[in-house]
């Protein structure tokens, strides 16, 4: 674009390009515009008089009517008044945020039509917020519904209706499945499909778009489920086309190792351990996630992983998110190994050089045994000596995007001293999937459960208070402290600001302070040195500290089995999956534990929601699978963090039926139809293919 030669005098900040907008919703190309399918529909084909749509009750109805009035009120609160009049009746227009010239615009005797939800207030009939387009008397109505489609921060219905249609006149329509599939499926064809959803004619059944049951749609889920069926299965083709050294020894580290557990493993953990020792024993390259809720035990399935490795003559790294759990597992892992004569080593960012340069002489050398640390561990280049396993441990805490960059460079890592075979991999989390979304999220990896917690556990109560009954908690603070038990209170992430973060949680443990002259009170945030934040949990892991305040860094892994009571400051902020994270730091040890989720009212829906499901389960999957249906999948993967939703039509809730038909349609077409094939996931995925496999 040519410099403009005169640059307008206000122009400070050169207004985002719609491209731009477009592309953060995702929208890149014509195909993206023209997959991108309208969020609902607007009737406004009817217009109704005013007196029909006031018994219509809480529904939209369109309305043409003249302005009598128009007028700024100040009670109870600053408002745009506009009253408008038909034959049937008159209707009273409010707009609490507006601006100053639509006084002008909607002057008396200005004709208009209105959309809104009537409803019968105080002063008769009335619609808040209506939207409404000023018209000449005669102006047509459309005859078929107006999409309405899913729109990004400065991106106006019209802007996206234009782009759209454009992009409609360019696609190549042609259609990429095989004629003798749509038949056998009974599926629409993809150009009438993609033109109804997008212009749906005026008899279209209304309520089978809504539903989104309509055949139109079920062929655009249809093709989405294929794409993503597509893609899964070359991903875990490719993978099964690669190498790995085969670990096949269970030998006398594991024997020594289980051997000196001070207890057996349940019987679940026992069963994932043979899924791993299985895997591992194959050349090509292990691709696992184990589950296990908080508590479970994967720690040590983890270990006997590496213990294997080691038996075979290999080297085993783990590595955690964040410092405080690689170092928590470093000495317990430690703590097990040492002693059987299997060298551990420690890596992470902080390590003084020469730590760092003394520790990878030992990698390198093959000494160590172990590695564990960071992901610092896979950043900086390390050379190992023979590199035989992975393992990640609260997979889930990192994002999307550093998930994969994790995922390809341990591929890359080279394992051993054959630069064809990569390392065996297992990937921990915490946060359970439902195993419908399992199956088709992670469809190149295996999955393994642990469904028990070990036994011995007792569960732990949660209650939900209101923050002004603070006092009590306070006081049930202190009896748990008395009574010899450690306490974690925990405060919340603060979006908007790090500092206002560390600001509540210093308040906070300087109130506690205050109010509990007698106790112990730390302190752990973000902020603080690495040596700092361990010191701190050095000294609550010793029962030196009665009360840890904590912010979010807690969430991951950390063990304290005498601590038995958490408390957690506005719970209404957190999501259910780190509310339970959080909750599991407790209910470790004999004891019996308790959770109280201190809120501000009034709650809002969700957030009433979320604090119910925790008192009422404490079983992970369930919590999983109730974050589920109150955020939907998308946003329960973690989808919105990499800016591209994966599944934006299927609905896997309702659609597995389609999911199958997916899945068996993807084996036949890559086995024989490879054109096909690219061309499918051109389409719908466009380059996106490796967000599918985080
Ligand atoms: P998570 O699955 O949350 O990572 P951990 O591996 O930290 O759980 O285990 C939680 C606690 O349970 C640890 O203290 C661990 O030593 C203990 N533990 C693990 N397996 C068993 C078992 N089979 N019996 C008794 N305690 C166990
Ligand atoms: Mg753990």
């Amino acid at each position: 674009m040519p410099a403009p030669k005169k640059k307008p005098p206000a122009a400070a900040k050169a207004p985002v390009k719609i491209e731009d907008k477009l592309a953060r919703l995702g929208l890149r190309s014509d195909m993206d515009l023209a997959l991108h399918l309208p969020a609902r529909y607007e009737d406004e084909t009817q217009i109704l008089s005013i007196a029909e749509a006031g018994m219509r009750g809480m529904q939209m109805v369109q309305v043409e009517a003249i302005v009598t009035l128009c007028d700024i009120q100040y009670r109870p609160r600053r408002q745009l008044v506009v009253t408008v009049a038909d034959d049937s009746g008159q209707l009273v227009l409010r707009f609490l945020n507006f601006y100053g010239n639509q006084t002008k615009q909607l002057a008396a005797g200005t004709r208009v039509r209105v959309r809104g939800e009537l409803r019968h207030g105080f002063f008769g009939a009335e619609m808040v917020h209506p939207t409404y387009k000023v018209v000449l008397e005669g102006a047509p109505l459309p005859d078929a519904l107006t999409p309405v489609y899913p729109a990004g921060e400065g991106l106006s219905q019209s802007i996206l209706r234009r782009a759209i249609a454009s992009a409609l006149k360019r696609i190549d329509w042609h259609d990429t499945l095989p004629a003798a599939a749509l038949d056998t499926l009974k599926l629409t064809p993809f150009d009438s499909a993609v033109r109804l959803l997008h212009n749906p004619p005026p008899d279209v059944d209304e309520h089978a778009l809504e539903e989104r049951s309509h055949p139109a749609w079920i062929r655009m889920k249809f093709d989405e489920l294929l794409a993503q069926q597509l893609s899964l299965k070359r991903a875990q083709e490719a993978r099964r086309a690669r190498n790995a050294s085969a670990l096949p020894n269970v030998g006398s580290l594991s024997a020594a190792f289980l051997a000196q557990l001070p207890f057996a493993l349940t019987a679940a953990q026992q069963r994932v351990l043979d899924e791993i020792r299985t895997d591992l024993r194959a050349s090509f390259p292990m691709q696992r996630l184990l589950q296990g809720d908080v508590g479970s035990g994967k720690t040590v399935v983890a270990a006997l992983a590496a213990a294997q490795a080691i038996d075979s003559g290999f080297q085993a790294v783990l590595m955690a998110p964040t410092e405080i759990l690689a170092d928590q597992h470093f000495r317990k892992i430690a703590g097990w190994m040492e002693p059987l004569g299997i060298s551990v080593a420690w890596l992470t960012g902080s390590l003084k050089k020469k730590e760092k340069t003394a520790a990878t002489a030992r990698i390198e050398s093959g000494e160590a045994r172990l590695i564990i640390g960071t992901h610092a561990l896979i950043q900086d280049s390390v050379q190992f000596d023979k590199l035989g396993l992975v393992i990640v441990d609260e997979q889930h805490r990192f994002g999307v995007g550093q998930r994969l960059a994790l995922r390809n460079k341990a591929l890359d890592v080279t394992a051993a001293d054959d630069a064809q075979t990569v390392p065996h991999q297992l990937m921990m989390s915490a946060t359970p999937i439902p195993r419908t979304l399992a199956m088709t999220y992670y469809a190149d990896l295996e999955v393994s459960v642990i469904d028990e917690l070990p036994p011995g556990r007792t569960p732990v109560v949660t209650r939900a208070i209101d923050q002004i009954r603070r006092d009590e908690v306070i006081d049930r603070v202190h009896s748990a402290a008395q009574e010899g038990r450690q306490v974690y209170w925990v405060c919340p992430l603060i979006e908007e600001s790090e500092a206002l973060q560390l600001q509540t949680a210093t308040d906070t443990h300087a109130m506690l302070v205050e109010a509990l002259p007698d106790l112990r009170i730390g302190l752990v945030h973000g902020r603080l040195k690495q040596v700092e934040k361990q010191e701190v949990m050095d000294a609550f892991s010793r029962g030196e500290i009665h009360v840890l305040v904590a912010t979010t860094v807690i969430e991951v892994g950390v063990d304290v089995p005498n601590a038995s009571l958490m408390v957690i400051e506005h719970a209404e902020r957190f999501g259910l999956s780190q509310l339970h994270q959080l909750r599991g730091r407790v209910g470790r040890g004999a004891a019996a534990s308790a959770c109280l989720l201190l809120y501000q009212s009034p709650l809002g829906g969700t957030a009433k929601q979320r604090l119910m499901t925790m008192r009422e389960t404490s079983d992970g999957f369930e919590i999983a699978r109730r974050d589920l249906e109150i955020r939907g999948p998308g946003e329960f993967l973690g989808a919105r963090q990499s800016g591209e939703a994966m599944l934006r039509f299927a609905d896997l809730a309702t659609d597995q039926w389609l999911v199958e038909k997916a899945r068996n349609l993807a084996q036949t077409l890559l086995k024989s139809e490879p054109a096909i094939v690219d061309a499918h996931l051109a389409r719908w995925l466009g380059g996106r293919e490796d967000f599918l496999k985080v």
